[in-house]
């Protein structure tokens, strides 16, 4: 079970498990009190873990054509996980040709927008095509890479570089009245996983942070713009209220993947 889990919550770490077990059994004869053996089994099944993650894994992705995402913005390239958890799971790797190219719009969106930061979401697993990263059904080749909206302080109308929620997903920006209501015609349909994100997050931050559409929709704007992104995911109601109606590459993604008025899905 340990090892199912692991897998799918972090496509290695189930066979990190299988290495630790040898060392994992040696603890267990040496140490006979539980209450010293629990703490030192797990502190040596993450330093392991760790290590794999953050020293092995990359150099590994390389020949599937997979590097990772930055665990930390910098001045030259102001991009950087909403949580840092994505890293530690490694759900942050893209195919090279997508790093480069949102390497290149953050860059230039800090030009316009000093203070903003791009937030990433979830990226795909480092290793084999067609390998999901739950609950995404497409993010399993290297070409997608969830972005966040960006924020700001309805008060002073300062760039904040955060999310109302800690993942970044299921803090809706909801259809208002005279908007096309696609989340409700999929919920209508009987498609239940629609809104699943809202019941997989804890959201606090949402009246400190209010929906800053034009800095959104300038950034969707920027990945329509680069020819290596071929398709950018929204709900049709944000599609039209951030004035992106001509924008052929924005498009809805069906009612079978999960609501797309949290968060921006780019991909190659
Ligand atoms: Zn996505």
């Amino acid at each position: 079970m340990i090892f199912g889990v692991l897998t799918v919550l972090t496509q290695i770490g189930g066979l990190v498990f299988l290495i630790y077990k040898p060392v994992g059994l040696y603890i267990k004869k040496r140490f006979k009190k539980a209450y010293m053996r629990t703490p030192i089994k797990i502190l040596t099944f993450s330093v392991i873990y760790l290590v794999a993650t953050t020293m092995v894994v990359p150099i590994f992705a390389i020949p599937f054509d997979r590097v990772p995402m930055p665990m930390f913005s910098s001045e030259g390239i102001p991009i950087k996980p909403r949580t840092i958890l994505t890293c530690l799971t490694n759900r942050h790797y893209v195919k090279l040709e997508l790093r480069t190219e949102i390497f290149r719009i953050a860059q230039s969106f800090s030009k316009k927008h000093p203070k903003a930061e791009i937030l990433y979401l979830d990226a795909n697993f480092p290793f084999l095509n067609g390998f999901p990263l739950l609950p995404h059904l497409s993010h399993d080749d290297g070409e997608k890479l969830d972005l966040s909206f960006f924020y700001k302080d309805p008060k002073t109308d300062e760039s904040i570089n955060s999310s109302p929620s800690w993942i970044g997903y299921g803090s809706f920006e909801e259809p208002k009245k005279g908007e096309t209501n696609q989340p409700g015609v999929c919920q209508k349909r009987g498609f239940w996983q629609y809104d699943i994100t809202k019941y997989l997050t804890f959201q606090r931050g949402k009246p400190a942070l209010e929906f800053d559409e034009s800095k959104t929709a300038d950034l969707i704007k920027s990945c329509s713009s680069s020819s290596s992104i071929k398709k950018i995911f929204i709900e049709p109601h944000l599609k039209s209220r951030l004035g992106l109606g001509g924008y052929d590459k924005v498009r809805y993604h069906g009612c079978h993947a999960v609501r797309h008025d949290d968060h921006i899905h780019i991909q190659l």
